[in-house]
């Protein structure tokens, strides 16, 4: 099966160059789900372009008759994320023009308009397809004023622009799903939100975070909140109803590299979860194996209580028990003393899931994660 490719224009440099996006679409021969996937929307998790490569490989060789819907495969989504440097570092978390991290900065139907309640009650006798189809179009037309502000003799401002040019891809889709990495070193794991747990184990993964406090605006959370929303809003009308919508941050290992184990995991994991969700008719969908879970609320994170140096730090994947060492700060001085070491412990029994990427610290500087996994 080839791709449809597309090459659609983002927003021009003052230099006169375009920064563009390149979207590749498989149409199967039978109708089904519309699967969105995207990589690199921050700048130094790059990991994900190599999975869609891999994945665009797969396509290629497939029947279009083993495809049930349609998949869009977007890498470098995030043309100035890519090539953000400084120095030889990848920084591009930020947006360089206003500093909004490039996740927080997408467009929320719900959050704009607060109209589920009310859709709710007026479609509480509607079926169920005939709701999700009602409701994406509702959006959509919403989503209309967004693409009209682009023509704007008023203009609008770079990250405006941007989250309008990407979201038009992926906002009519039934599964999202955005490849990041650590900015630092980190794990395989994935995003989930509410009643979406059942497909985790599909994907090949360490752990899996519930998203039970909104960040806001990421482009996951963007993309379902509006249906969560929804679900809840029938539930308070007595109506108990789970929209077929899903949306997932895959974290695959660590920044600014490419890691070979996250990008083969990331790849066979979303073949076998798009088989389980029926897009993929090539093959039976196995069920990997179950994994520890955990809210984003019971993240933990260390950061430097003194200015210094990181030794002797605990393995990225290692179990530690509350009171074990997790590191050793080198911390000089200038009051005329010998240098001294600081012995930092775990708080509470977890998974250490990411550490930094510089030893160098200043104090208040990031030092590691722990996820602590649900009871
Ligand atoms: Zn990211």
């Amino acid at each position: 099966m080839d791709a449809e490719i597309t090459v659609l224009p983002l927003l021009q440099m003052a230099s006169g160059d375009p920064l563009l996006l390149q979207q590749y679409r498989f149409i199967g021969a039978h109708s089904g789900k519309v699967v969105y996937l995207q990589a690199n929307l921050h700048g130094a998790e790059i990991a994900g372009n190599s999975v869609i490569h891999r994945l665009l490989t797969y396509l290629n060789t497939l029947a279009e008759t083993a495809l049930h819907g349609e998949i869009r495969l977007v890498p470098a989504c995030n043309p100035i994320g890519v090539n953000t440097r400084a120095h030889n570092f990848a920084s591009g978390r930020f947006n360089p023009y206003d500093g909004y991290d490039w996740n927080r900065i997408f467009w929320d139907w719900e959050q704009e308009h607060h109209g589920a309640k009310a859709f709710a009650k007026k479609h509480l006798e509607s079926d169920r397809a005939t709701i999700q189809q009602t409701y994406r179009q509702f959006i959509w037309q919403h989503f209309e004023a967004e693409l009209d502000a682009l023509k704007s003799p008023m203009g609008v401002p770079v990250h405006q622009r941007y989250r309008t040019g990407l979201q038009q891809l992926a906002l009519d889709a039934d599964i999202v799903i955005d490849l990041h990495s650590s900015s630092n070193q980190g794990l395989v794991y994935t995003y989930y939100f509410r009643d979406r747990a059942p497909s985790i184990p599909y994907f090949d993964l360490d752990f899996a975070i519930l998203l039970d406090q909104f960040d806001g605006n990421a482009f996951d959370e963007a993309f379902i909140n509006p249906w969560l929303e929804l679900e809840k809003a029938f539930a308070a009308l007595g109506r108990s109803l789970r929209f077929d919508v899903e949306a997932w941050t895959l974290e695959l290992g660590t920044g600014m590299k490419m890691d070979a184990q996250a990008i083969e995991r990331g790849v066979n994991g979303i073949l076998n979860y798009l088989r389980q969700q029926q897009v993929l008719q090539d093959g039976e969908a196995i069920f990997h194996h179950s994994v520890p879970l955990t809210r984003a609320s019971q993240l933990t994170k260390y950061y430097a209580t003194a200015g210094g140096f990181v030794q002797r730090r605990v393995a990225i994947g290692t179990w530690v028990q509350s009171g074990e060492m997790l590191y050793e700060l080198l911390c000089l001085n200038k009051t005329g003393q010998l240098p001294h070491t600081i012995t930092v412990t775990a708080q509470q029994a977890g998974l250490v899931y990411d550490l930094s990427t510089s030893e160098a610290v200043s104090e208040g500087e990031y030092v590691l994660g722990v996820m602590v996994p649900d009871e």
